[in-house]
Parts: structure tokens; sequence; C-alpha cells
């Protein structure tokens, strides 16, 4: 009887075919738990979606089929609104509910191959590839409508926006100048109500960089002592004299030279700085006319300084304080100095600046509406307000010499000016003509480039003490 030897080809094959087998398995099962590590790499935990390397990835695939010629991935960035205070008062558990629910939402309302992803807290970012900006848009706005509807968190239901921001990749970018400058169009969009889409404007970004660099240097102008003070006349019109004069802002910039105010003074407005820029200007030109009332070449009881005051002047609770005390300290009475508010300040009228007005009124500074007729003009308020002088908008004399109607409307206005029991002052004359048609109309005061344009300090001086007058 021959038998077969154990380790025969014969003899091992069953067991041959079941190692096979086995490692087949095995290799089968590390395949599925990389490409589930995998997977996970590239998965936000809590939502599902795909996460910041996942982004990155379709980034860099969608860059590669730029190269070879297919239109640029546009990349959306939403951020919720209002999800910090969310998570404050329904908890951590219900703001996870919102954010899966988000993803959800986001995802249903794109297609399959567009890449949707959490960046990290209340931060969705959508990559589509190959997408033109029109069709971004339309995206963008069905995401947005696909947030609207609230969300059931079982006790109670949420409503959950979102300011969104697009950009169309450029060939120069990497991931993160595309998220940077989407993320730029999405505080845009905050800044500018909810729920709404903004696209990436090259141009409104460089404005904000100026803005930014102009608001960092001027704080330290202030400081610095780089801003001046220029004064124009303000004329008598029956006698010629000048009654006073207004304090005009400017700042000497190290390297830019003169700067006019139209181009700080908003920037100064909209960060805050205008009420540092504020109190300066009026130590300033409070102490200024100190100086000239000490002087004898230019002693003049009755001439009194105007400066412009700004609507957030009058909402600060100090302001009133700060004019008190800037007189007091220059020993001046109050009514040598008159405040120009103009009507956009004024007709904000709510009940601070009332209060303002009415103790600015009581410590006896004279107050002025300035630009009258530029803006709202209306003659309602002009008797309720503690107000005693109008400063007419230049526009008004602008015309006076070509339009021979002119002259009648203007008078009507003057009218209507004395009738409130006002002074008017009139601004922008240029020429003898014009000062002359308003004397002729009973106007009392005037000012402009005919009576001279503002000049600096020294300048101002020497023009006070020749004591000029001008031809009635
Ligand atoms: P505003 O208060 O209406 O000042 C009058 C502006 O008209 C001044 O421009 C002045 O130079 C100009 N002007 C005067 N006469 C004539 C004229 O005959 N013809 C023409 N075409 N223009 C004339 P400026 O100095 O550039 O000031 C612009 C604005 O900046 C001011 O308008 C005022 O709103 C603001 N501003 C100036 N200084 C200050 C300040 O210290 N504080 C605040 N808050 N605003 C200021
Ligand atoms: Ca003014
Ligand atoms: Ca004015």
């Amino acid at each position: 009887m021959t038998s077969t030897a154990p380790d025969s080809p014969a003899h091992l094959d069953p067991r041959l075919g079941k190692l096979e087998r086995h490692i087949q398995a095995l290799m089968q099962e590390l395949h599925q738990a990389r490409y589930e590590q995998r997977r996970e790499a590239l998965t936000d935990a809590l939502t599902g979606v795909g996460n910041r390397t996942a982004l990155v990835n379709a980034f860099q695939e969608a860059q590669v089929a730029a190269a070879r010629g297919a239109p640029q991935p546009a990349l959306l960035l939403l951020n919720l609104d209002g999800f910090n205070a969310l998570k404050k008062s329904a908890g951590h558990a219900a703001a996870d509910q919102v954010l899966v629910t988000v993803a959800m939402r986001v995802r249903s309302a794109v297609r399959e191959n567009d890449v949707v992803t959490r960046l990290g807290g209340d931060e969705f970012a959508v990559l589509l590839p190959a997408t033109p900006q029109a069709r971004a848009t339309a995206v963008g706005n069905r995401i947005l409508a696909a947030l609207e509807p609230n969300i059931d968190l079982g006790n109670n239901t949420v409503r959950c926006g979102a300011s969104m921001g697009l950009r169309i990749a450029e060939p120069h970018h990497t991931v993160e100048d595309l998220l940077q400058e989407a993320d730029f169009a999405v505080d845009e969009s905050k800044s500018e109500g909810r729920n709404k889409l903004k696209v990436f404007d090259p141009a409104t970004l460089h404005a904000r960089q100026l803005q930014r660099q102009i608001v960092g240097e001027l704080r330290e102008a202030i400081r610095s002592e780089q801003l001046v003070l220029f004064f124009q006349p303000i004329v008598e019109l029956a006698t010629g004299k000048i009654e006073g004069c207004e304090a005009l802002v400017r700042w000497d910039h190290p390297v830019h030279g003169l700067i006019m105010p139209d181009h700080f003074i908003p920037v100064a407005e909209a960060t805050g700085l205008i009420a540092e820029l504020g109190r300066w200007v009026l130590r300033t030109a409070v102490r200024q006319l100190r100086h000239w009332r000490d002087n004898p070449a230019t002693a003049q009881h009755t001439f009194s300084m105007r400066i412009n005051v700004s609507a957030a002047d009058l909402q600060s609770l100090e302001f009133v304080d700060d004019v008190s005390e800037a007189l007091a300290e220059e020993s001046l009475p109050p009514e040598s100095l008159v405040l120009e508010l103009t009507e956009s300040a004024i007709i904000q009228n709510n009940e601070l600046d009332r209060y303002t007005l009415a103790s600015l009124h009581r410590l006896g500074v004279g107050l002025e509406i300035d630009d009258f007729g530029a803006g709202y003009s209306s003659m309602g308020y002009l008797r309720k307000l503690p107000v005693d002088r109008v400063k007419v908008d230049r526009q008004f004399v602008k015309d006076l010499g070509k339009d021979p109607s002119q002259l009648s409307f203007l008078a009507a206005i003057q009218e209507v000016i004395r009738s409130c029991g006002l002074e008017g002052i009139w601004e922008g004359i240029e020429s003898a003509e014009q000062a002359e048609a308003l004397r002729s109309i009973g106007c009392t005061s005037g000012q402009g480039y005919y009576f001279g344009k503002p000049l600096p300090e020294a300048d101002f001086t020497e023009q006070l003490s020749r004591q000029q007058t001008w031809p009635a």
C-alpha cells in the first residue's frame, strides 16, 4: 500500500487554499479599515460632512483640473447668525443638533460632487468644482433658502440663518487665500444684515485696508499733534467787519501732506475716534480764541469761534461738561463759542440728543444748524429746537447771479429763518456781487472765499490785525 507523504503538494493543497482565503479576508479587512480611517480623517465627526482636510483635498483636485483648462472652483463660506447666543440660551446639546441639521440642509441643497465641509464651530464651507459666479450665486441662495425654515429641537424651535461669502478661486490662490477672501465677504455680509450672500469684491477690501491704515495713523496723529486748525472769517454783511470765524480741521500728515477733513472725518466718525478728535478741536479752538482776545492787535470782545460738532458728540454724556470746562479753563463767556450741528446730526432727535441740546442751550453757548437745506430740511423742527442760528448751505448761493429767480427764492428762505426768530449765516459767498445781493434781501452774515479761504493760525491772525473790511 502506498501512502502519500504528509508534505507532498497534494496533501498541502487544501491547507494552502484555506490560508489563501484567510489572507484575502485579512487584506479586505485591512482595506476596509484603511478606507474607514481615511474617511474618518476627512469627516467632521459631529455632522458627518467633510472637514478641513477634505476641503483642502477637494481644492487641490479642482486646481489640477483648472490647470488643465476647467473653470476655477467657487467657495461658499457660511457663518451662522447668532449661533453663540443660541449656544448660551439653548445649551450645547441643542447647539450640536442645530449644526447637524444645518449640515444636512446644506448637503441637500447642493449637487453630489460639491464638497460640503464644516471648518469648526459654526463655520461651513462648500467647494463647488468648476463653477462660474452666476451659478455659484444661485447655489448660495439655494442654501440660504434651505436654512430659512425653523429647526425643531423637541421642546422648542429656533431659526438659524447664515451670513455667506462667495469667492471664485484665482490661479494664484492657496486654500488659505481663498478662505481669507471668502471670510472678508462674510464679514461684509454680516454688516449688511442677516441671511445675505456677498460676493468678494477686491475694491471693497482695498478700501477697508486703507481705512484701517488711516484709523491706525489717525489715532496717533491726534496724540502727536499732527492735526491743525484753519480759520475762515465770518463777516457781518452790513458793516463788512469780521464778526467771527469757523475752525476747520486738517491733518498735516508727515508723508501725504495736508489732508482735508472730508478724507478722515467720516473714518473718525465710523470708528469712534471722532470723540477724541472733537475734544482736541474744542480745546484747541477755545485756547486760540483766548490768544486772540489777549493780543491787543486782535482783541475784540464780540468775536466768536465756531466749531463743527458731530452726531457722536451729542450722544456723549460728557460733551456738555467738556464744553463748559474748556470755556472755564480759558475764562471765556459761553456766548463766545458757537457749535455748528448738521441737520442729520440733529434730526436723529432722540432723548439724549434733546437732553444734550437743552443742556448746551442752558449753558449759553450758541447753537447753529450747519448746511441748512442740504438734507431733509423739515421747516417744522426749526421752531422746536433750541437753536438760535442757521447756516445756509452753499448750494443756494452758488447759483446766485446765474438764474434771476434765485434771489427771490433766497429771499423766501431768509424770511422763513427770520420769522422763526433765527439768525441766518450764508455760506459759499465767492464774489462781491453775491455778498451785495444777499445784503439787499436782508441777510446779515456771510462766509466764503470772497471774504477769505480757511487760513492757518498765523495768516488768520495777520488778517485779523489788519482789521480788513469788505465794501458793504
Ligand atoms: P462745513 O462745516 O460745511 O465747512 C465749510 C466747508 O466749505 C469748508 O471745507 C470750507 O473750506 C468750504 N468753503 C468755505 N467757503 C467756501 C466757498 O466760498 N466756496 C466753496 N466751494 N467752499 C467753501 P473743509 O474745510 O474742507 O471742510 C469740509 C467739512 O469737514 C466741513 O464742512 C465739516 O463738515 C467737516 N469738518 C471740518 N472741520 C471739522 C471738525 O473740526 N470737526 C468735525 N466734526 N467736522 C469738521
Ligand atoms: Ca461748518
Ligand atoms: Ca456748512
